[in-house]
């Protein structure tokens, strides 16, 4: 298949374009290049620098293009930023996520997959969050998600583009050329291997005194090749729909840093900082849906794999992509 993949040079797009190419389809991708990285292009993929809030140049694009499918990484992603600027999320994930759905109606795509998120859940009322739990977003990063998983509803119903909404838990993990490079990096298991790489002195857990068994937050850790097989699954399926896209497993912060203890062999000490705002105990999915419809089965269910990918990639990219 022919795909155009926004955000294509981000950690989730630059893995999913690599397992997309491995599987025989052929690949655009378009960034900007802000949070993206040059070096996580695949070198057999087409690469064209752009950003989807200019409409007129997008449109062009797609037209001359002629792509049966699109897939949608390109969106900022930072809970704690969304609270405090939400106008760059909601233009940026709500209002340039328009142009490229408006810009694949009028070019023919038959196909839309898009990167949703847990935390269009916010505080779930039910664990696991079913595909059908209630979503109650509690940021702006979320409701902007939210937002445009509501427009490819009507989008569908009007144009007839058939779309799938994955939401995505604790993305996690690297292949053997693509990783997470972040800055700054804020995500958990990144940071970890930051100290045991000696670059921190410690981590800082945010919070111990959570209504879990050891106190810490419980995350659905998932391999970024688990998501990208789940994106390829959706090209595919008969009809448009809603997925969470996680392990089903919980664990804790504590159980993540003393799995990369065994991972490392480093001792990475830890602080118990205050927690950290808009946080919810508790994240697991329930995927029952995806599994059921899309015939989706995570691959990578041990959190030690996960850690161990992303030390592997580490020990090829000490710095991520920066020389
Ligand atoms: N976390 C932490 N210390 C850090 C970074 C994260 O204790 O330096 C915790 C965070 O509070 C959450 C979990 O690790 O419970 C996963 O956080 P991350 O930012 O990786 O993903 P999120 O769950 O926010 O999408």
């Amino acid at each position: 298949m022919k795909i155009f993949v926004a955000g294509g040079a981000g950690y989730i797009g630059s893995a999913c374009s690599e397992y997309l190419l491995n599987h025989g389809h052929q690949v655009t991708i378009f960034d900007s290049l802000i949070t993206g990285h040059k070096e996580a292009v695949d070198h057999r993929a087409t690469f064209i620098k752009g950003d989807l809030a200019d409409r007129a140049f997008l449109m062009d694009v797609m037209k001359q293009g002629k792509y049966e499918a699109v897939m949608h990484f390109a969106a900022f992603s930072l809970v704690g930023e969304s609270m405090k600027d939400p106008g760059k999320y909601f233009r940026n994930n709500l209002c340039s996520a328009i142009n490229l759905a408006d810009a694949a109606v009028e070019s023919g795509v038959k196909s839309f997959v898009f990167s949703s998120t847990a935390a269009t859940f916010g505080e779930p009322e039910e664990i696991p969050i079913r595909e059908t739990t209630k979503q109650l977003p509690i940021n702006p990063y979320g409701e902007s998600k939210l937002c445009f998983e509501k427009v490819l509803k009507w989008y569908s119903q009007i144009y007839g583009i058939k779309y799938a909404a994955l939401r995505y838990f604790n993305a996690a993990g690297a292949t053997e050329n693509f990783g997470e490079d972040h800055n700054p990096e804020t995500h958990l298991i990144p940071i970890i291997l930051q100290v045991a790489q000696g670059k921190r002195e410690k981590i800082m857990i945010y919070g111990d005194d959570y209504e879990t068994p050891d106190g810490t937050c419980i995350r659905d850790y998932i391999h970024i090749l688990d998501l990208a097989q789940a994106h390829m699954k959706a090209l595919n399926a008969p009809r448009s729909g809603h997925y969470n896209l996680g392990t089903g497993n919980g664990l804790s912060v504590k159980e993540i840093v003393e799995a990369a203890r065994k991972v490392t062999g480093h001792p990475i000490p830890v602080e118990i900082g205050p927690r950290r705002a808009g946080d919810p105990a508790r994240l697991i999915a329930g995927s029952e849906l995806a599994r059921k419809e899309l015939g989706w089965k995570p691959e990578f269910e041990n959190a030690s794999t996960i850690i161990e990918s992303v030390w592997k990639w580490l020990q090829k990219h000490p710095n991520g992509y920066s020389k």
